[in-house]
């Protein structure tokens, strides 16, 4: 049988494009291989966002250079932002590569595939649906609208389907995926909107879970707040990134609001759903940023408490507006203790927020088995461990919380609880 190999780097955008692509060989009758060397067909799933990312891309596309070269007849495909308009470019400098496709656009060999041939047969208890792919925003800082053009949301009735069929086939849980998830449904023809798209999917009788992300502070409307807290099979997780906590910083950035506006959201929000769970994402070290903005955000995390934050130093992507207009001006240096007091913070926060949980019994849909012990998460999305000799993939299990560390929680089951 031919094998296959996926390589993904970057967002759960790109992690579930290669779920499909992944699927769409198995249907195909081919075996998914961990090794390069024995895969007749190699596909890298790439990501741009940081110079990092793109680096790694660039290593791993060389290194492969010589097995092309002993074995001419493997085929050998990139995909993801590195794949943007202008292939004649990348043909030039990857000649070893037989084909470059934009990201959700297969090339001819696997055109024919409708969307809905690409479902996994048997899909894991949890899975990720794209709803909608590009962005409109153009942040300063980010690449993702030049390498995955304008927004193009899918339609309800073609989501739900597939929803559907994954239900079908054994999914509990969806998370439905889009750079910007909430402005989801504006390019479609009746407007319709993720709240009208999660009061859909609520529908499907067997989905017990549905997600979303990730969020603009611009789109997030009280519809979709409302709707989030009062429909039963929507958690009451919401990522919503901020980015920076100065307004300075956020109009240099493009973000479209101010940290009025933004706190002004986390208090509905907050109203409406005394429990959710929140994250955000943050830059440190944008162009000039100066001690006193970067306290800002500092601040407003300390004073919003999140349970998550993802924290990022800046990095100039080339072809962006603040690439092209303002000088990366913060030592790398500097940049890592901004971004090490941010850590060191939201380590704190956490784990007060977890600790809280100790004692309690919380609601762990079952994904899968890590270092021998179950592991799944929380309607808010925390991670839980635990240890049984059951069988529990795709249940729902009631589990008592006996540790708690800032990244995760541990405990026992409570075997009355199993669904
Ligand atoms: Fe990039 Fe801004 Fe769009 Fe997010 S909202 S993908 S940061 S341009």
């Amino acid at each position: 049988m031919p094998q296959y190999y996926i390589w993904t780097i970057g967002c759960q955008m790109n992690k579930a494009e290669s779920q499909r692509l992944g699927s769409f060989f198995e249907q195909r009758g081919y075996l998914a291989t961990a090794t390069v060397e024995k895969a007749d067909i190699i596909v890298l799933n790439s990501c741009v966002v940081r110079q990092s990312a793109e680096n790694r891309v660039i290593n791993k596309l060389n290194a492969l250079k010589p097995l092309k070269r002993f074995r001419p007849s493997l085929t050998l495909a990139l995909t993801g932002c590195l794949v943007n308009s202008d292939t004649e470019q990348l043909k030039k400098d990857f000649p070893h590569v037989d084909f470059f496709f934009k990201p959700g656009d297969y090339p001819h060999w696997l055109e024919k595939a409708e969307r809905g041939q690409v479902l996994p047969q048997h899909p894991p208890p949890s899975i990720y649906v794209p709803i909608i792919q590009g962005c409109d925003n153009f942040c300063s800082y980010c690449v993702v609208p030049y390498r995955r053009g304008r927004e193009r949301s899918r339609p309800i009735a073609e989501i739900t389907g597939e929803v559907r069929e994954l239900v079908h086939r054994g999914a509990k849980e969806v998370t439905l995926l889009g750079q910007n998830v909430d402005s989801y449904g504006h390019d479609l023809p009746d407007q319709a909107d993720l709240a009208d798209l999660l009061n859909e999917l609520s529908t499907i009788d067997e989905l017990v879970r549905i997600r979303f992300l990730t969020n603009h502070p611009k789109d997030m409307s009280t519809k979709l707040i409302e709707t989030v807290a009062c429909l039963d099979k929507v958690c009451r997780q919401i990522s919503l990134p901020v980015q920076s906590g100065s307004n300075d910083i956020l109009k240099a950035m493009r973000r479209g609001y101010t940290v009025e506006h933004y706190r002004q959201l986390i208090a509905e929000i907050r109203s409406k759903m005394p429990k959710v769970a929140l994250s955000t994402d943050v830059i440190v070290g944008f162009p000039s940023e100066s001690e006193e903005q970067f306290r800002q955000t500092f601040s407003l995390l300390s004073e919003l408490r999140f349970d998550i934050v993802h924290v990022a130093t800046y990095s100039p992507r080339a072809g962006t507006i603040a690439a092209k207009e303002l000088e990366d001006n913060i030592p790398a240096i500097e940049k890592r203790r901004r971004f090490d007091m941010i850590e060191q913070l939201q380590e704190g926060i956490a784990a007060e927020i977890n600790t809280q949980l100790l004692g309690t019994t919380v609601e762990v849909l079952v994904e899968g088995k890590k270092d021998s012990k179950w592991q799944g998460r929380t309607r808010s999305g925390k991670l839980v461990f635990f240890s049984d000799n059951g069988d529990y993939p795709g249940k729902l299990v009631n589990i008592r919380i006996e540790k708690t560390s800032p990244w995760s929680l541990q405990g026992k089951i409570e075997l009355s609880g199993i669904n």
